[in-house]
């Protein structure tokens, strides 16, 4: 009886190695530069390719930071889409999954995820594509769609005026629990069940709306908070999946621009300590999965708790760092080429010197 009990503790060691170098190549880091106008483009200390981001530190010096993939100053709103496709896809095969924007504040993070009415971004696009494969798929799948806010550690309900149960004059307070499979639920957040891209569309604008119409009234309160969307997947009679829902978080993340440089005080200061404090904890939680490490700080910020069973074991994550290659900006480029290093789990990019 001994030995099955040690072939059968090897065998699930086995297996737990096997999970967590499966989790090899779930976190995915690219790199998304900004077009620059001509005057600019003329004094850019950043130069890039499809894999590589090379600062020019002086004459002689170069930094190169390596990337999964870089999508250049040039490249469409297609492009990245193309790019991130295989994310939403897996989706559908049964992952949950998680593509984040970040980056300095202007470097076009919401151009990235919404983009414009004629240019539309990620988020649309990947809502359009999982109703198509729901469509072209034999199985039977219902949608539901979620969106809210992240302002100074808390959850804000972006479609509350959408809830179905009647609401009282005090909404609702939103908190995150773990159920019994460890799968996060936000108790009391509005999830709304959705039958084609329009329905989604017009909850999409109608979340953006009644962000920006808060922001009015506390200085763009948008590029301090963290914007998420939710889109989760329930498969109906097929056992074989490994989860029955699955979900996909699409999320604009507050401006990365360090509080201590910005020179903001009062409530700025502290609105954009909070959204340093959230990110660093997220770079934590990555820098950590990509370790394998056995403790995972999800608990450190209200961001990596929400996120907490989208992020690692066998769940796809995309981050997608905007840099600016604008000289004026190169502080922040490097501070944001530095995260993103940091969650590639390589090591800092080489010097180089050109002598
Ligand atoms: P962020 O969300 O990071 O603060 P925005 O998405 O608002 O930045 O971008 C700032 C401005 O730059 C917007 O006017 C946006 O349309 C423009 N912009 C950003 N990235 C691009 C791009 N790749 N191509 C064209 N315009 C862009």
């Amino acid at each position: 009886a001994l030995t099955v009990h040690v072939n059968d503790q090897n065998k699930r060691r086995r297996q737990i190695l096997n999970e967590f170098l499966d989790l090899k190549g779930n976190i995915r880091v690219f790199c998304r530069v900004k077009p620059l106008g001509a005057s600019d483009k003329r004094k850019t200390p950043v130069t890039s390719d499809t894999r590589n981001v090379i600062i020019k530190l002086t004459e002689t010096k170069r930094k190169t930071y390596n990337f999964d993939r870089v999508l250049q100053p040039d490249s469409s709103q297609d492009d990245v889409f193309l790019e991130i496709e295989p994310v939403i896809k897996s989706v559908i095969d049964g992952y949950n999954a998680c593509i984040f924007a970040y980056g300095q504040t202007g470097t076009g993070k919401t151009y990235t995820m919404e983009g414009l009415p004629n240019s539309p971004g990620i988020v649309p696009r990947a809502i359009k594509g999982l109703f198509k494969q729901v469509e072209e798929s034999n199985h039977r799948f219902e949608i539901t769609f979620s969106m809210l806010e992240i302002y100074m550690g808390n959850l804000k309900d972006l479609l509350l005026s959408q809830a179905t149960k009647p609401i009282s004059p005090i909404p609702p307070s939103l908190s995150i629990h773990t159920d019994e499979k460890g799968e996060i639920e936000i108790e009391n957040l509005v999830n709304i069940k959705v039958n084609d891209f329009n329905e989604v569309f017009k909850l999409y604008k109608l979340g953006c709306r009644n962000r920006a119409t808060a922001s009015t009234n506390s200085n763009s309160v948008s590029s301090r908070s963290h914007c998420m969307i939710r889109v989760s997947i329930t498969c109906h009679g097929a056992p074989e999946r490994r989860r029955e829902t699955n979900k996909i978080w699409l999320v604009d993340l507050g401006g990365s621009e360090r509080v201590l440089k910005t020179k903001a005080i009062g409530r700025r200061f502290d609105e954009g300590k909070a959204i340093n404090l959230s990110l660093s904890a997220l770079g934590d939680v990555i820098n950590s999965l990509q370790h394998k490490n056995s403790h995972i700080p999800y608990r450190n910020s209200t961001l990596t708790q929400v996120l907490k069973d989208s992020l690692g074991q066998d769940s796809k994550t995309l981050m997608m760092v905007h840099i600016s290659p604008k000289e004026d900006d190169l502080c922040e480029t490097i501070c944001s080429l530095n995260f993103a290093t940091r969650a590639k789990n390589t090591h800092l990019g080489q010097d180089e010197s050109t002598e």
